[in-house]
């Protein structure tokens, strides 16, 4: 049986110590996760793996991890896969000697275009034996082709592909294509990759040291911290080499949250009515504040000179940043932002960690805007003088403040500090308005107010007691939203992957009419197909959406889409997966046609999926990567948790 202390050893033979890792090993280690659906087999592999990396080449262990989530750096740092379909199969053609035509046979036969690369480069008579490649050699191609830009800029990405790809031999074209696709597809989720790193590690120190294998308890603690440390500081590259130098045990002592490394925002849980928020809530203290209809944003600021040192930033400078809820960084786009912080940061406020939401501000009613014009900002490349949407901060939340970590105060604690160090400036910033009453009728009116204020809605918070600690990265319990559009419908919105569409008709031919959306599925990474959309559409949003997403048409659905098939309508075109709406709907129901969350919520055992009634675009989401969107677990929740299917009205549960 394969266990990380147990006898089953990884098969990749063992290379050289202190030679650079294969990519062939790490290739071998994706064919056999790929080949397992068991998460604990999985784990096993990734781990034994991460074993005889940190055994025999421990420098390249950040390197490995960082190829095993499909990613080349830190969030953050904005060094992006995803390399359009179109381009790789160019790249394919022209490494392994083949015809287009040929190739999009083979794809429309095999659907994988890493299957087909394989294929091709397998097939291929070649007159030199190329150099084996290595983890770091295919790792410094992609930095490469991944942060290629301006002029010849696809020329030279091509060729990138290529040379990776004519050094490529039996399964590694296949996970090379992957990776450049951005989808692995090992249904690998980052978090077991997080659990297999701390069990190598503990069982590779203690072989180290001369020690008996770990105890399970040992193995708990050592998981418990790195998932703590990551959630506070979720980059690898200050973790790992951290982690080599004083072990995994001592992480918490000198691997903290710290200024420049954004934290993944906690979010809310939707609800339909405020008697259930009172239900969730009740005899716990808790706050009600406005939803702000704008950006998340969270700012990140160091003092030059501040008393406390961090090692990633110069002491001298200090830093000023923001991020976004995706942990992009957004200071090119909101430089009037950092230009204000003097007027309403107070003295002796040196370094902090502040979570808010920037919302267009109506400088002669001075009052908030709704999002759409946020939504005519510029992105990049702003500049203070030329702003025309001006914006205001609203803070909610403040999670580091001077050199130390908040996330694990109560809220009331972490929101009486933030009250204390900022000071409101009208349409600069303000603290989220909030009551603490705890009555239905106080809540009821607070909801009204805060539409008409331009809100969406509340978000109702745990105030005190450990459950109100920041909880980073998580959609929690602790905090609900409750949005006056949504009370009797669905209870939210949902923010859908747009992934084909149908040609318009009469008026609208030169566009496209309609569309088909997916929900996300985290643990297979597959897209699911949850309904069609053709309503919520100007003319002139249609010829926009045509213009944006043109572009991204490819020959046939992705392997990882799923969707009904046989004599089900199909889409005309089908999309790469970058579009995300938000989009409304009445209610959800079950459908043969579609495949959200199929085997979840259909009781009667009928392979229905769950569909949306009546949907409406509301917005484009491009704050969202169309791995955020919302999930199929959370569309079954959605589902069950309507009056009609908790109460079987009419005697059936759900419709057709
Ligand atoms: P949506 O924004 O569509 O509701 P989401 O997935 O972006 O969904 P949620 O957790 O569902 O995020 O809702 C919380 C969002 O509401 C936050 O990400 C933030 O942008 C916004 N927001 C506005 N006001 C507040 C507030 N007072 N406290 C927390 N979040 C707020």
């Amino acid at each position: 049986k394969l266990t990380a202390g147990g006898k089953g050893l990884h098969p990749y033979p063992d290379w050289a110590a202190g030679t650079p890792v294969p990519y062939a090993a790490l290739v071998k280690t994706f064919t056999l996760i790929e080949a397992t659906s068991k998460r604990l087999e999985k784990l096993s592999h990734t781990s034994l793996f991460l074993r005889q990396v940190l055994r025999l080449s421990p420098d390249e262990l950040l390197m490995v991890i960082h190829m095993m989530i499909n990613r080349l750096a830190a969030d953050y740092e904005g060094v992006e896969l995803g390399i359009g379909e179109s381009l790789l199969m160019k790249a394919i053609c022209e490494s392994c000697g083949r015809t287009m035509q040929k190739l999009k046979e083979d794809h429309k036969e095999v659907g994988d275009l890493g299957e087909v690369a394989m294929k091709s480069r397998n097939t291929q008579t070649t007159l030199f034996k190329p150099k084996p490649l290595t983890v770091a050699s295919v790792h410094a191609g992609l930095k490469e082709i991944a942060t290629t830009k301006g002029e010849g800029g696809q020329t030279r990405k091509v060729g990138g592909i290529k040379k990776l790809l004519s050094a490529a031999k039996g399964d590694e074209a296949k996970y090379l294509v992957r990776c450049l696709e951005g989808k692995l597809r090992l249904g690998l989720a980052e978090r077991t990759v997080i659990v297999a790193l701390s069990q190598a590690m503990i069982v590779h120190e203690a072989e180290k040291a001369g020690k008996k294998a770990p105890s399970l308890e040992q193995m708990t603690a050592a998981e418990s911290i790195l998932k703590e440390v990551y959630s506070s500081l979720p980059n690898y590259e200050i973790i790992i080499p951290e982690m080599m130098k004083v072990g995994i045990m001592k992480l918490k002592d000198t691997c903290k949250m710290q200024p420049g490394v954004p934290l993944k925002p906690m979010l809310a849980k939707p609800t339909k009515a405020i008697s259930e928020v009172l239900d969730r809530f009740e005899g716990k203290q808790f706050t009600c504040e406005y939803k702000y209809d704008g950006e998340r944003v969270q700012i990140h600021y160091v003092a030059p000179n501040a008393s406390t040192e961090f090692p990633t930033i110069d002491k001298e400078k200090g830093i000023a940043k923001i991020f976004s809820r995706n942990s992009e960084e957004l200071s090119p786009k909101y430089p009037d932002i950092l230009a204000a912080l003097d007027k309403w940061v107070q003295k002796g406020v040196e370094s902090f960690v502040l979570d808010c939401e920037a919302v267009a501000w109506d400088r002669e009613e001075k009052r908030v805007l709704p999002f759409q014009q946020l939504m005519t900002r510029k992105k990049k490349d702003v500049a203070v003088e030329d702003v025309k949407v001006k914006v205001c901060v609203f803070g909610f939340d403040l999670l580091f403040l001077n050199g130390k970590s908040l996330v694990q105060e109560t809220l009331a604690d972490r929101r009486k500090l933030m009250y204390k160090s900022f000071t409101p400036v009208l349409g600069e910033f303000a603290f989220a308005t909030a009551t603490d009453g705890q009555e239905l009728e106080t809540i009821q009116s607070f909801l009204e107010e805060s539409i008409k204020a331009s809100c969406e809605g509340l978000m109702v918070k745990m105030l005190d007691t450990s459950e109100s600690f920041y909880e980073p990265s998580k959609r929690s319990r602790n905090w609900l939203k409750v949005k006056k559009d949504y009370l009797a419908g669905a209870g939210d919105s949902l923010d859908l992957v747009v992934i084909g569409a149908y040609h318009g008709k009469g008026k609208r031919t030169s566009w496209y009419g309609a569309f088909l959306l997916a929900c996300y599925n985290p643990s297979s990474q597959n897209y699911e197909t949850i309904c069609n959309i053709g309503t919520g559409f100007s003319e002139e949003m249609l010829a926009k959406i045509h213009a944006h997403l043109v572009d991204f048409e490819i020959e046939k659905p992705k392997p990882y889409y799923i969707h009904a098939s046989g004599n089900m309508q199909q889409p005309d075109v089908w999309f790469e997966p970058k579009v995300v709406w938000e989009v409304k709907t009445a209610d959800l129901s079950l459908s043969p046609k579609y495949m959200a969350a199929k085997g979840i919520a259909d009781t009667e055992g009928k392979g229905r999926g769950i569909s949306l009634r009546f949907p409406r675009f509301i917005r484009e989401r491009d704050d969202k990567k169309p791995d955020d969107a919302t999930t199929s677990s959370q569309v079954a929740e959605m589902y069950n948790r309507q009056d009609v299917v908790m109460n079987g009205v009419n005697g059936k549960k759900g419709g057709a």
